[in-house]
């Protein structure tokens, strides 16, 4: 899979995606990222990217030519046009859900935006979907971006080793994970729950089943509901 990134920070993604679980998989040729900086398309010779907002009002707006043309210069490598997603406090909350979606495209172009924002008709022209990773909203879509990727990526086949698996995780089939132990079997006078011991593997799925449902059910009653309408 292949992320094009528009950003006007290339370089805050640098760590994030290099190392770990997502640096594996790039070594592994399993996703590619390409960054465009959206200062390189200005078009003027102060590299300006932003202006006034009209009508007045607070903070920069980033203005709707740097950013057409920095995602031109990416969407002419493909036949069709890219999957694009503008991350925004305004857009659809992001879920697993919405990652097990996006881990379905070849491509995917994700518009980061800066300031007060983006000129909205850039976006009317370019953009298939907006994103928000939560109802707060932060400097720049970079962080946000980099929340997209990564829960994208551990869903893409090879990713994750099967000790690694998604698919009994939080948040996968509507529930939270039941709790985890490892080493020692006794912490600070506290014992790993015995049937994890016992080797009893049915027990132990039966046992796990049902912490999953008390977790969501106390954590995320919301959670917890709409799983039990799904389920009954
Ligand atoms: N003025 C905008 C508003 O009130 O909706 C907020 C702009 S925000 C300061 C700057 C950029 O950060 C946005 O263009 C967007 O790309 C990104 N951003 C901020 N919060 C976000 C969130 N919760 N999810 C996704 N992107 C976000």
């Amino acid at each position: 899979m292949n992320f094009d990134i528009l950003t006007l920070f290339p370089n805050m993604f640098d760590n994030i995606l290099n190392e770990s679980i997502i640096g594996r998989a790039v070594k592994n040729g399993i996703v590619t990222f390409n960054f465009t900086n959206i200062r390189d398309f200005s078009g003027n010779k102060h590299n300006r990217v932003d202006d006034y907002p009209y009508g007045g009002g607070q903070g920069m707006v980033m203005m709707p030519q740097c950013i057409y043309s920095a995602y031109k210069s990416v969407a002419e490598k493909y036949d069709t046009k890219p999957h694009t997603v503008y991350l925004s406090p305004k857009g659809t909350v992001f879920n697993q859900k919405k990652a097990a979606e996006l881990a379905h495209y070849d491509s995917i172009v994700l518009l980061c935006g800066h300031y007060e924002g983006v000129d909205q008709r850039v976006l009317d022209e370019i953009v298939d979907e907006e994103i928000s990773i939560g109802d707060y909203v932060l400097t720049g879509g970079e962080l946000p971006a980099m929340v997209v990727i990564d829960a994208v990526c551990r869903m893409l086949d090879g990713v994750l080793s099967c000790e690694e698996s998604f698919s009994d995780e939080s948040h996968f089939d509507g529930l939270l994970e039941y709790p985890q132990y490892t080493r020692p079997p006794e912490f600070l006078g506290k014992s790993v729950p015995e049937i994890l011991l016992s080797g009893d593997h049915k027990k132990i799925e039966k046992w796990r089943r049902e912490k999953s449902i008390e977790e969501t059910k106390s954590k995320r009653p919301d959670m917890y509901e709409k799983w039990k309408n799904e389920n009954n």
